[in-house]
């Protein structure tokens, strides 16, 4: 066995390799850019060398300077990764020239199935079941055309050198052909600089079935089962499951065999999935599944954790085995599925905007229990810590979570309660999506197709799941909380409005969903408060709270008790609840206090807007509670004011600037 490694990647998959090496005893070697100095994957190894720039063409991607970093600490092999430089040939020869050990297949099984077309032909001759289409070397438009219109339509063109569903089209009618093939063409030549295509038929209700095979280094081969990961956005990937639902005992073993087959088609040795797009005519007819080979991915894939759930076996312990020479520890007939696993892919992005990628800053992470790079019922992998960055130079996955259970039923409970605790805050995320889409009818009866999110769409997008009269009455909540923990002992420090002679009224304003909303707070003389919700008649009752671990149980007049956390990000508290998540803004500079005088004197724009005007210069001496500064956002006036006694120390805007969200404003010193 090794025992020194380098590490050519980043992020959670870096650090779920150190992981395992860590266990075996083998010493690992990160690289990093620039903007990773202090990721995490840099600490999860035991030594780093920094290989350049941002960008992953002046870091991640030049392999002159990490296999110098290999010779430099004295490692004995190169795992890739993901991404990257995990599927280049050239690289893989390069380490091999280098003579280190490259920890994947040979180069020359990565060049046979690099390119789909190629593949296809390969695969065609081991007997493989392909896809009816075209994959021809001549590229003549006219010739495409007369393929289309005989393989029939809906069809899809694909770029042959494609990956990561760049390229893609499909293609309706005859006459949208041409602008189809223009368009795929131009994305693939600047993607994968080479313009080549390849035409197939458009399978109805798809499901993308894909099968983990592993070779050694004497010949022998296994598959370790499937994974279905149907449900993608995109053409990525979204929710990985396995087994597949529906799969039959027959034909698992056929596509398992034909996986084999293909796989021993280019000697190939290690990790390595082959994808199925599987054809069905109905949901619930398993026999009426047909599977075509759609390509062969030379490398761990992120979805891997399904397959060690339901197996038992760690995959890059075998990976690190096989490339030592070792022949595979176990033989087909010793392997068996245990119970059901889900991954869901928890992405930096914005669902009801495309899935838009989001960067940002992680001011809050909170994470369910769960195990980290090893299995579990409930296991997270990650690259990142609060108070990381998401930056644009690398891809927006956070997280992966994975749940195992003994029945898909299981798994899916496992799944959403995992996902009610992950709240994250700072950044745009796919998490309550996610949530939707664990619930919707098509995934949660296992109808699955890659057009599930396009046919749920209405019970996925846009969807709140706490409504205004919950969010409102959950930051009261939390607000009054806040203030009481603030007050202490001494009753002259009360703030909360009481007042022995009659009752007090206290109004908050909020801006939620875009739009203005009040309330009235009245304090009842038994020290219990009632909330009425202006402009609701209805939204009206005793509020009462108490106080259970991180968070509040919160009811209010008639409704059911909630459990809920909180976080402030400026002026916005970001509410997690079982039911769901929402935010909403305080108008109300004292409501928070507590929270803000922790931020240590940073004020920050609640929302985007524009600054009206300061009503402090630089040099004064400000009290709590006075007023600073006057914003303009969402048509409303809003006024800053000093959470804590200071003097104002600088000025970051003028009157009329345009503000972003969370942008600092001023600085207030002690
Ligand atoms: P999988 O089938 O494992 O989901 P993907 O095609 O989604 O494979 O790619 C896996 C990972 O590889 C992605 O999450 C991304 O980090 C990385 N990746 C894919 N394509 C590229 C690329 N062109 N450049 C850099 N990284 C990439
Ligand atoms: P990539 O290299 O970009 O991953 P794939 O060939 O693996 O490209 O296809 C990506 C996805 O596109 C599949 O998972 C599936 O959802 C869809 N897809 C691919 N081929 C077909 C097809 N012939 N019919 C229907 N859907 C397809
Ligand atoms: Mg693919």
């Amino acid at each position: 066995m090794f025992k020194k490694i380098l590490i050519a990647n980043r992020g959670e998959i870096a650090c779920r390799v150190a992981a395992t090496a860590r266990r075996m005893g083998i010493q690992t070697v990160a690289v990093y850019s620039d903007a990773d100095a202090s990721a995490k994957h840099v600490q999860a190894c035991d030594e780093a060398v920094h290989v350049g720039g941002s960008a992953p063409k002046d870091s991640y991607l030049r392999w002159e300077r990490i296999l110098q970093a290999a010779k430099d600490t004295g490692a004995e092999a190169v795992h890739p990764g993901y991404g990257f430089l995990s599927e280049n040939e050239d690289f893989a020869k390069a380490c091999v020239a280098a003579g280190l050990v490259f920890i994947g297949p040979p180069a020359s099984a990565i060049l046979a199935m690099g390119l789909k077309a190629e593949s296809k032909r390969l695969m065609e001759q081991a007997g493989v079941p392909l896809v009816p289409g075209y994959h021809g070397a001549d590229q003549d438009p006219a010739l495409l055309q007369r393929e289309a219109d005989r393989i029939g339509y809906p069809a899809l063109i694909k770029a042959s050198a494609g990956g990561g569903g760049k390229g893609m089209r499909v293609v309706e009618k005859s006459e949208d052909f041409a602008a189809a093939l223009a368009s795929c063409q131009r994305e693939a030549i600047n993607s994968f600089g080479s313009d080549a295509v390849l035409i197939e038929k458009y399978v109805q209700r798809p499901r993308h079935i894909e099968i983990q095979v592993f070779g050694d280094t004497q010949g022998n081969c296994v598959y370790l089962f499937e994974r279905d990961c149907s449900v993608q956005r995109r053409h990525q990937k979204v929710l990985e499951e396995a087994p597949a639902p529906g799969m039959t005992e027959a034909l698992r073993a056929h596509m398992g065999a034909a996986a084999v087959a293909a796989a021993k088609a280019v000697n190939y040795v290690g990790a390595g999935t082959v994808e199925f797009i599987v054809e069905q005519t109905a949901y619930d007819q398993p026999e009426s599944m047909k599977f075509f080979f759609m390509e062969m991915n030379t490398r761990l894939q992120v979805e891997h954790p399904v397959t060690e759930a339901i197996t038992g076996l760690d995959l890059v312990e075998w990976q690190l085995r096989v490339a030592s020479g070792e022949p595979l520890p176990l033989r087909q007939d010793q392997l068996r599925i245990q119970g059901h696993a889900i991954e869901a892919r928890i992405c930096a992005e914005n669902p009801d905007n495309n899935f838009l990628p989001a960067t940002g800053t992680l001011q809050v992470y909170r994470k369910p229990q769960a195990s980290s790079f090893e299995r579990s019922t409930v296991r997270v992998d990650d690259g990142v810590r609060g108070g990381d960055t998401i930056s644009p130079f690398y891809d927006s996955m956070v997280a992966k979570l994975i749940v195992h259970g003994d029945t898909r039923e299981q798994a899916l409970a496992r799944l959403d309660t995992a996902l009610a605790q992950t709240h994250i805050v700072g950044l745009n995320t796919n998490v309550q999506f996610l949530r939707h889409v664990v619930r919707s009818e098509s995934f949660a009866t296992a109808k699955l197709d890659t057009a599930l999110i396009q046919r749920e769409a209405a019970v996925l997008f846009k969807q709140e799941t706490v409504g205004l009269a919950a969010a409102v009455a959950t930051v009261v909540a939390h607000t009054l909380h806040a203030e009481k923990a603030l007050q202490g002992a001494d009753p002259f420090s009360r703030r909360d409005g009481w007042q022995s002679h009659s009752l007090a009224q206290r109004r908050f304003e909020f801006v939620w969903q875009d739009q203005p909303r009040s309330a009235r707070l009245n304090y009842l003389h038994d020290g219990a408060v009632s909330l009425s919700l202006e402009g609701e008649e209805a939204a009206s009752g005793v509020l009462t709270f108490a106080a259970d671990g991180a968070g509040l149980w919160v009811q209010w007049g008639s409704a059911p008790r909630v459990f809920s956390q909180l976080d402030w990000q400026g002026e916005t508290a970001h509410l997690f609840t079982h039911q769901g998540a929402t935010r909403i803004t305080v108008l109300d500079p004292l409501a928070h206090a507590g929270e803000a005088a922790q931020e240590g004197g940073r004020l920050t724009a609640p929302m985007p807007g524009k600054v009206v005007s300061f009503a402090v210069k630089v040099g004064d001496k400000v009290k709590a509670g006075q007023p600073l500064a006057v914003m303009e956002a969402m048509k409303m006036e809003h006024t800053i004011s000093a959470p804590k006694d200071g003097v104002v120390a600088e000025l970051l805007y003028a009157p009329g600037d345009q503000v972003a969200d969370g942008a600092e404003l001023l600085k207030l010193a002690a």
